[in-house]
């Protein structure tokens, strides 16, 4: 129970990486509100989760409207320990064809809303809070048509160095995890059929040293270490889940 007492709010609590962690966050004790903007994904989530557990529905870039449903779920739940800014779309498209509306779509949902996801939570973090964001290992590699999702994660890099030195002072920790190619619903629109899907998880996880995609609970288990005090000394820093994919020549 390493998280017992403990408050947590997870966006995109509804699927994939987020729903793994808000699984692993409730058997270790925490009360956990998900967000997400699926309202059949909450219920089922909120359903398979059971326990303790609030599920919100927001659109995280409406900036405004998350200030205030956070603000309501802190007085319904109680200020928060945890904060997991997981929720993010993929986008792969290549740079002659991606159009400003996409472009600004992937900043507003990657970029823009995790950093006021932190901004609209600081008011009900408790001191000693510990802040996690969702990276990923395209921030270091280099891969056709991803520049404008990997320009988000770069600066979810950045932006974690940055908040963990300015929250310092109130003993609150902002730390990343950084998954390589994780089996989760985000892959679905590059396969319309299961032989395609297991065709791309194939290509996917060769890329790795250890030649397999990650799990969704494999990055959960690292945001567990970061949301806990086991790492109670620990900020600034991520976590790279991705079988050696970054480390491989
Ligand atoms: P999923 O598609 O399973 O989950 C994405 C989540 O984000 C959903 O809960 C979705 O809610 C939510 N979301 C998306 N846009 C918005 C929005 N505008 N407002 C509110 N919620 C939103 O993908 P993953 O679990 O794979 O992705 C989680 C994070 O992990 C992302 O930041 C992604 O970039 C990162 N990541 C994933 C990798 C992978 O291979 N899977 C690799 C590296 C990083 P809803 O479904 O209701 O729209």
């Amino acid at each position: 129970m390493r998280l017992k007492n403990k408050v947590a709010l997870i966006t995109g609590g509804n699927s994939g990486i987020g729903l793994a962690t808000a699984k692993v966050f409730v058997a270790e004790g925490a009360k956990v509100i998900i967000t997400g903007r699926n309202p059949e994904t909450l219920a089922a989530a909120k359903k398979a989760l059971g326990g303790d557990v609030l599920a919100l529905k927001i659109d995280l870039t409406d900036v405004a409207a998350a200030e205030k449903v956070f603000a309501e779920a802190a007085s319904d739940v109680g200020k928060f320990d945890i904060v997991f800014a997981n929720a993010g779309i993929g986008g792969a498209t290549p740079l002659g064809q991606t159009s400003l509306e996409q472009f600004e779509r992937i900043i507003n949902t990657n970029l823009t809303s995790v950093f006021f996801t932190v901004q609209s939570a600081l008011p009900h973090l408790n001191d000693g809070a510990s802040v996690i964001l969702n990276g990923s290992v395209h921030a270091v590699l280099g891969a056709p048509g991803w520049s404008a999702y990997a320009a988000t994660k770069g600066a979810v890099r950045s932006m974690t160095r940055n908040l963990a030195s300015e929250l310092a002072p109130r003993g609150i920790r902002v730390n990343q995890v950084t998954p390589g190619g994780t089996r989760t619903p985000i892959w679905s629109p590059y396969a319309q059929t299961e032989d395609a899907m297991t065709a791309l998880e194939e290509k996917l996880g060769s890329m790795s040293a250890l030649g397999r995609m990650s799990e969704a609970d494999e990055i959960a288990k690292a945001a567990l270490y970061l949301a806990s005090d086991d790492s109670s000394n620990v900020t600034g820093i991520e976590i790279t889940v991705d079988g050696g994919m970054t480390s491989a020549p």
